[in-house]
């Protein structure tokens, strides 16, 4: 159970329970008389499972039934006590913090929190520190998830932080956001680190470090593998979000969806709006779907088309794991055979076949086999993917550094045909 707010009288935290009632959400009222032992308290708690603490803070605040910019604890040090004369209640912890030069963690107080500054006790090193629950208009709640607008975030931080706090800064920022997600999810989801990467699951400790280790070495293949094409990324790790629960996945992606975010044929999706990061589903097997979703990571500041990033993360999973996934039988050929037309042909330059459920398949097998027809037949792909345009499906980019239009690409599979992307390209 999670407390959401301390109400002053039995009568305002009856109508909040109310509230959240016709929302579905079950909550208690616990009255403060008799629980206290210190200095008697009016007051009367309202608790909801962890699960729902976002949610129901969230309806209690637009219903103005708070007072608090807190999200989810109770603001103890505010309730009223008209005859309370004893010295203010302890405070509750707001902030969880990790000293960056000893790994110490600390739960801070609201007034600890509030500075700019905290000093670790135990290395005695003074950092500086961000509560992005504090900032104005920083996030919201949706169906119990946490969303920042990183938009909002970042502006905050460069103009309260200098240049060289940025990258400490960032990693506590998304920290405290996964941690928000964390709350929501429920305590069997833990927070798991390594040098790059962030991850929350419910996994043991020893399978969660099993996975950040082939994230790391994952990294460091595609990195070798995209040579300058690859993404280095300095404010803060990359985070990896693990769902046990299929429901709680699609309704955290849902946000995103359809056209913010990337489903890939192997049942993860990488987010590349605000704080870049990737959602999985619950699976047997994360591995394949991580080292995907990681190769688009790494390709993200480039805004190359669908085709030629699904080809390439495809191949880069295959070359990591090293194995090779395509599947070219007969059977095979002659589905794509059957598939591609001069028409449906402007869906894949386009990217939209990608998400159509009956062309998907087709599609992600085609940038593949293009991608590795492209990457044999021409010893250096670098200028060609860097300069590749979505909004013309790299048509000009192939004839301007491989001095072929993507027709020729195409035709090497496909065979003769009229298979040049016609832009633009919605
Ligand atoms: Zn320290
Ligand atoms: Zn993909």
């Amino acid at each position: 159970m999670k407390t959401i707010h301390r109400f002053p009288n039995l009568a305002e935290a009856g109508f909040a329970q109310s509230l959240l009632e016709a929302a579905g959400i079950e909550a208690t009222l616990t009255d403060d008389f008799a629980a206290t032992s210190g200095p008697l308290l009016v007051g009367v708690h309202l608790s909801v499972q962890d699960t729902d603490a976002y949610r129901a803070w969230d309806i209690l605040d637009r219903q103005g039934c708070l007072d608090s910019q807190s999200p989810a604890v109770a603001p103890e040090e505010s309730a009223p006590a008209e005859h309370q004369e004893a010295p203010p209640v302890a405070q509750t912890k707001v902030l969880d913090i990790t000293c960056p030069t000893c790994g110490t963690e600390w739960e801070l107080t609201p007034a600890e929190a509030s500075a700019r500054s905290f000093t670790c006790d135990q290395c005695k090193s003074t950092f500086m520190i961000i509560d992005i629950m504090d900032i104005k208009d920083a996030w919201k709640t949706v169906e119990g998830f946490v969303y920042p607008d990183w938009r909002v975030i970042g502006e905050y931080i460069k103009l309260n932080y200098p240049l060289s706090e940025h990258s400490a800064i960032w990693r506590q920022a998304s920290l405290q956001w996964v941690g928000a997600i964390r709350d929501a999810l429920g305590s069997e989801y833990k927070i798991h680190q390594s040098e790059n990467f962030v991850i929350l699951t419910t996994k043991t400790p020893n399978n969660a470090k099993f996975l950040l280790n082939v994230c790391e070495n994952a990294l460091t293949k595609i990195r070798a593998i995209l040579g300058a094409l690859a993404w280095h990324w300095t404010n803060g790790k990359h985070v990896v979000l693990m769902f046990e629960d299929l429901e709680l996945y699609y309704g955290y992606i849902s946000h995103f969806y359809p056209d913010k975010g990337e489903f890939s044929g192997s049942g993860g999706i990488f987010i590349h709006r605000g704080y870049c990061h990737t959602a999985l589903p619950p699976s047997r097997d994360a591995v394949p779907a991580l080292i995907h979703e990681l190769t688009h990571l790494s390709l993200v500041q480039l805004r190359i088309p669908l085709w030629l990033n699904e080809g390439l993360a495809m191949n880069t999973e295959d070359d990591v794991n090293g194995r090779n996934l395509i599947r070219l039988d007969k059977e095979m050929i002659a589905l794509h055979e059957a598939h591609w037309n001069a028409e449906t042909i402007q869906d894949f330059w386009s990217g939209k076949s990608f998400s159509q459920p009956d062309a998907s398949k087709m599609s992600y097998s085609l940038a593949q086999i293009l991608v590795e027809n492209l990457q044999s037949d021409y010893p250096n792909l670098e200028d060609f993917i860097k300069e590749a345009k979505a909004s013309d499906a790299g048509e000009s980019s192939a004839r301007q550094h491989l001095g072929v239009s993507l027709s020729v690409v195409a035709s090497t599979f496909l065979g003769e045909g009229d298979w040049t992307p016609k832009p633009p390209h919605p």
